[in-house]
């Protein structure tokens, strides 16, 4: 165990390795610059995908496994393709599919997709994987599916199957080469970063944040992350995943998916705080508001509050209409009111978002 983990905070070293913490209130990968992600609650995204679902009146999964899928291709692509550090030189080159694999499935547990067990693997050919803990069973196979496409440099099928606590993924090539359909939907976008002037209190070893380590829980060899405060569970996701998700919803099903996003966001959010009783000052918000620093998912920067109406401007948003849907939440929790919220898309770096009571 002692190598899987920093002897100084007891983070990771997965986590050391391929993550940076970042002064502008995002959180990137180191090996493949650029690769944004986050830290979300695990019951976030499966609200996500059950409320959509339930709105709409079928089940989205298949949406959700291809949005992933793309997503999981095009940025496991751009971190095994020269230049780009250890997974790089590993990459593709001799005997370094079966390493690049490894690598891939023990990046899954430390950011608490679940453990993976490899049941079958002919290289370039075949993975069959039992993942035990799945913490939302689209999305783990959804990634798997196009981590092992890039890795090889195929188009693969999938089939999976659930069972109480673990799902059944079937990878098998059909053909060389990535198959794009709509490539036209995943132009995946270099987000605008505005800088910022976030400290945090780093372990002297790892770098990585007390603020992390401290209020986070790794179990490694089950592929769970919790949060001590809250008990719940946790997960790392690609930034660009989350919004390539919304994307694929969007073309399938309609304008109308942002907003439901934001809906089943704010529900959840509200839900999870109503027992909170928190007073509703500016101050509040501003200390609710703190947190999404370090889960990577944006810099708040202004909060205003005129009689009931909120505004919040937050710099490097991770996805306009989660913050929205979370900062409702936080209103609903704190003004025991369901407010009708706004948002601008983040188009030069940064979204307003405000909150009106409906
Ligand atoms: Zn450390």
């Amino acid at each position: 165990m002692s190598v899987k983990r920093c002897g100084e905070c007891g983070g990771p070293v997965y986590t050391r390795i391929f993550r940076r913490w970042n002064s502008d209130g995002t959180v990137t990968g180191r090996l493949s610059s650029g690769v944004r992600i986050c830290h979300i609650e695990a019951g976030e995204v499966c609200a996500m995908v059950e409320g959509i679902s339930a709105r709409i009146g079928y089940h989205i999964d298949r949406i959700v496994v291809e949005g992933e899928r793309k997503a999981s291709r095009n940025i496991t692509n751009e971190t095994l393709s020269p230049g780009h550090g250890l997974v790089g030189l590993v990459g593709r080159s001799w005997g370094g599919s079966p390493v690049s694999l490894k690598i891939i499935l023990a990046i899954s547990r430390s950011v608490g997709f679940g453990s993976p067990e490899v049941l079958k693997y002919i290289r370039g050919r075949e993975l069959k994987l039992r993942v035990e803990n799945p913490f939302c069973v689209p999305i783990v196979v959804g990634d798997l599916w196009g981590a092992f496409e890039a890795l090889h440099r195929i188009t693969a099928d999938v089939s999976w199957e659930e069972t109480p606590g673990a799902v059944k993924i079937d990878l098998v090539k059909v053909r060389d080469e990535m198959v794009e359909e709509h490539p036209d939907r995943l132009a995946l976008q270099k987000m605008a970063t505005l800088p910022g002037d976030v400290g945090f209190d780093r372990c002297p070893r790892c770098g990585i944040p007390r603020e992390v380590t401290g209020s986070i829980e790794w179990d490694l060899d089950a592929g769970v992350v919790k949060n001590r405060k809250t008990g719940r569970r946790e997960v790392t996701v690609m930034v660009e995943a989350v919004n390539a998700v919304i994307s694929e919803l969007t073309a399938e099903l309609g304008d109308e998916i942002p907003g439901m996003v934001q809906q089943v966001e704010q529900e959840y959010i509200a839900d999870m705080m109503k027992d909170s009783r928190l007073p509703n000052t500016i101050s509040e918000y501003e200390a609710l508001l703190e947190e999404l620093r370090v889960m990577g998912m944006g810099n708040p920067v202004e909060v205003e509050k005129e009689g009931e109406r909120l505004e919040v401007r937050v710099n490097n948003p991770f996805c306009e209409p989660l913050l929205a849907g979370r900062v409702g939440g936080y209103y609903e929790a704190l003004e025991g009111v369901t407010p009708t919220m706004t948002w601008t898309p983040d188009e030069e770096g940064y979204t307003i978002i405000k909150a009106n009571p409906s």
